[in-house]
């Protein structure tokens, strides 16, 4: 579904935070990257949703060359730790912004955020402010935004970060629910380990603006390319 053909990002055009990146993303598939901070995978989604473009090399969507393509016409959604829910919309509001950018009629917004409020388990929230909800109820009105104009591919980044650890479990098997229902792509972002290896079809494991190792999480987990990927996942065991 995506292809990145030797992506390069420098912000200063010196230091290269993303490095020759190949990387084909398999439609339906629920792809994690995971490494550490600073490693380049908030970067590689921002190139893919288009807030960035990079530096050199190109990314295919579906066949296209996207790099062009402001982020409203690539059909990505987004979901971010810090949930970027606008506080002053109702919940209504939120999950139609994306609807009313791509220009649907009242009609069809109407009844599609309806749909996506239902699908996160949401109905009867819809005049309330982001203020009067808890963090996972936020979280879901971000889920529910990002999918409300059923893209192709949803890119999350470290989405439950901000959760405690019990929210956290449930949230990831309602991700893992909604991803299976929807047979979605999804890209997602974390440091977590326990949580790359237990949600994802494949993992990239990201260092240093590179692609270390790509594989399922069983290949990731017993038979580790590199030492520093062996190291990694080690580490916290
Ligand atoms: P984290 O988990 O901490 O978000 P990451 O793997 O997602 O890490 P990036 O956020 O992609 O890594 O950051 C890679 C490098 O690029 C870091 O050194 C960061 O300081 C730098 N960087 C990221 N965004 C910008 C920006 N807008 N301007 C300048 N430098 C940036």
């Amino acid at each position: 579904l995506v292809r990145f053909k030797n992506v390069r990002k420098s912000y200063d055009g010196k230091n290269q935070v993303v490095r020759h990146l190949n990387l084909d993303i398999r439609q339906g598939e629920f792809l994690t990257l995971l490494g550490p901070s600073g490693s380049g995978k908030t970067t590689t989604l921002m190139m893919l949703a288009g807030f960035e473009t990079p530096t050199s090399g190109t990314i295919e969507l579906a066949g296209e060359q996207i790099d062009n393509l402001p982020p409203h016409k690539r059909n990505i959604g987004m979901v971010f730790q810090n949930y970027a829910l606008f506080p002053h919309m109702t919940v209504q509001e939120n999950v139609a912004f994306p609807l009313k950018v791509r220009k649907f009629d009242a009609a069809a917004q109407q009844q599609k955020v309806k749909t996506a409020l239902a699908m996160v388990q949401l109905d009867g929230m819809e005049k309330r402010y982001p203020a009067q909800l808890s963090g996972g109820q936020q979280q879901r009105v971000a889920l529910a935004r990002a999918l409300v104009f059923e893209p192709e591919l949803v890119l999350m980044d470290e989405p439950l970060g901000a959760l405690d650890k019990q929210l956290r479990e449930h949230m990831q098997l309602e991700i893992k629910r909604l991803h299976g229902e929807l047979g979605v792509t999804v890209v997602y972002v974390t440091h977590d380990q326990d949580e790359a290896l237990t949600m994802s079809d494949r993992v990239a494991v990201f260092h240093d603006g590179m692609v270390q190792q790509i594989g399922s999480p069983q290949d990731i987990y017993e038979a580790p390319d590199t030492a520093f990927v062996a190291g990694f996942i080690g580490e916290n065991n």
